[in-house]
């Protein structure tokens, strides 16, 4: 029996409070942490890991947590699968780093290959081509990056309510400035906040809040002046926000008519959480760049720039890059998670999920009238919290039931400019008796909460 199946059968799924939470020892290793480390790291429930299996979090104190954040859609396989350790495990033996850019390995290239194969637009007579590197963040940066180069534009054109990471450019991309670039100024320049399409709030069709989108940009911006438009698919920080149907394909071909280079920021709806390997399949849309990260090597840090190879072509040898991009170990384990997706049918789990856990949330949102609407897609789903009868978010209700949830021994977390929703990001495996179990908590929660 291998170490992995061992960890595996060593924590069962399943829900176990054996102490106040956090508990004494994560209560005391917080406070070594205060002394150490800076607050403007924050952590949304301070119990300290130990071991981690698949929907399960063990904390210091014993305590079985039933994640229901997956580190914010990264273990969207789950923590430590069987065959990501044993692909990382195996590649940790061989070697761990050389430098892609200084002598290279074969796992770059495997993933850069499982991406052509997957990113819709790409094909086997013409792939897209992929950077790696290590974080969202640096992921974005580097889209912009290459549209810029490509077009020979300065301006980028993002969505309200997007979140593109914590660099300094990608921070001043954000459409929350407090916290991401609070104080951290001057924010870069050249970027220019579109109105999206948010259905629950702005009623608009698709092609309507295209049009309003497009206006805008042609108002403040003006095509010619534009290299990119990043847009999530499937708003991740901004409340799980989907668009209404039609809008994605009418930014898409106007991007097209004007040598506008359209970037999917993949990060989080990307993966197979959403049912299919990248959530924009589902919009009928090709992007010209397709970004890769959290859940793409199940757990280590990896991402991937994945783009038209006319577009990732014009960058001069050098000009791209960066010491970790692309570890050999990260690689591997994405090389797993992509074999797995077929192996364990998680596109197919990941609408078994929509169905289950949606199907429950739409019956809690019967139930409780703080709740207005459940959406999302696969195993990326959200419920907006308000203030009955009206379209207000309630925050404070928000913090209430993820607080009475996390006593209860599940995690979660809000999302949304103004906290207005909670977003479920469970693993792909959750089996539907734990997925029961989180939503009689969360029934719980609500009652609890709004009594
Ligand atoms: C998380 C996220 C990022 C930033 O990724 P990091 O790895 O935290 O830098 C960028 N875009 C989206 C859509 C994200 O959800």
């Amino acid at each position: 029996m291998s170490e992995a199946t061992l960890t595996e059968t060593s924590i069962p799924q399943k829900r176990l409070v054996v102490t106040e939470i956090p508990g004494p020892r994560s209560r005391e290793i917080h406070e070594r942490r205060r002394a150490v480390v800076p607050p403007g790291v924050h952590s949304v429930l301070p119990v300290y890991v130990e071991r981690a299996h698949d929907s399960i979090l063990v904390d210091a104190d014993g305590n079985h947590i039933v994640d229901v954040c997956g580190g914010i859609g990264v273990t969207t396989i789950g923590h430590t699968d069987d065959a990501v350790v044993a692909a990382a495990t195996a590649q940790l033996n061989k070697v761990t780093h050389t430098l892609f850019t200084m002598t290279p390995y074969e796992p770059y290239v495997q993933v850069a290959e499982h991406l052509a194969q997957h990113v819709p637009g790409s094909t086997a007579e013409a792939p897209y081509k992929t950077l790696l590197m290590n974080s969202g963040a640096e992921a974005v940066e580097n889209g912009v990056k290459i549209a810029r180069k490509h077009t020979g534009r300065p301006g980028v054109a993002v969505l309200e309510h997007a979140y593109h990471g914590r660099t300094m450019l990608t921070s001043s991309m954000n459409f929350k400035g407090a916290p991401y670039a609070q104080g951290y100024g001057p924010r870069a320049g050249d970027i220019y906040k579109a109105p999206n399409s948010y259905p629950l709030h702005d009623g608009l069709s698709g092609a309507e809040a295209a049009k309003r989108t497009i206006a805008y940009l042609e108002k403040t911006a003006g095509a010619e002046d534009l290299a990119c438009l990043v847009v999530e698919p499937i708003q991740g920080e901004g409340g799980f926000i989907v668009p209404a149907e039609g809008y994605l394909p009418a930014l898409a071909e106007w991007c097209r008519a004007n040598g506008i280079v359209f970037i999917a920021d993949e990060v989080q709806a990307g993966m197979a959480r959403t049912g299919t390997v990248f959530s924009i399949e589902q919009f009928g849309v090709e992007p010209d760049i397709v970004l890769s990260a959290k859940g793409i090597a199940g757990g280590l840090p990896l991402a991937g720039i994945t783009g038209r190879a006319e577009i990732m072509d014009k960058s001069q040898p050098g000009g791209l890059g960066g010491t970790f991009g692309g570890n050999p170990v990260s690689c591997a384990a994405a090389v797993a998670v992509f074999e797995q997706i077929g192996e364990q049918n998680l596109l197919a789990e990941a609408k078994r999920i929509e169905a289950t856990f949606g199907g429950g949330l739409r019956e809690l949102a019967a139930k409780h009238p703080a709740i207005a609407e459940v959406r999302g897609k696969g195993a990326m789903l959200a419920i907006e919290v308000v203030q009955p009868g009206t379209l207000e978010p309630d925050a404070d209700l928000v913090a209430r039931v993820i607080q009475e949830a996390a006593q209860r021994g599940v995690l979660l977390l809000s999302s949304g400019v103004y906290n207005q929703a909670i977003r479920f990001l469970p693993s792909l495996k959750m089996s539907d008796e734990l997925i029961a179990d989180v939503l009689l908590v969360l029934d719980e929660a609500f009652t609890a909460a709004t009594a």
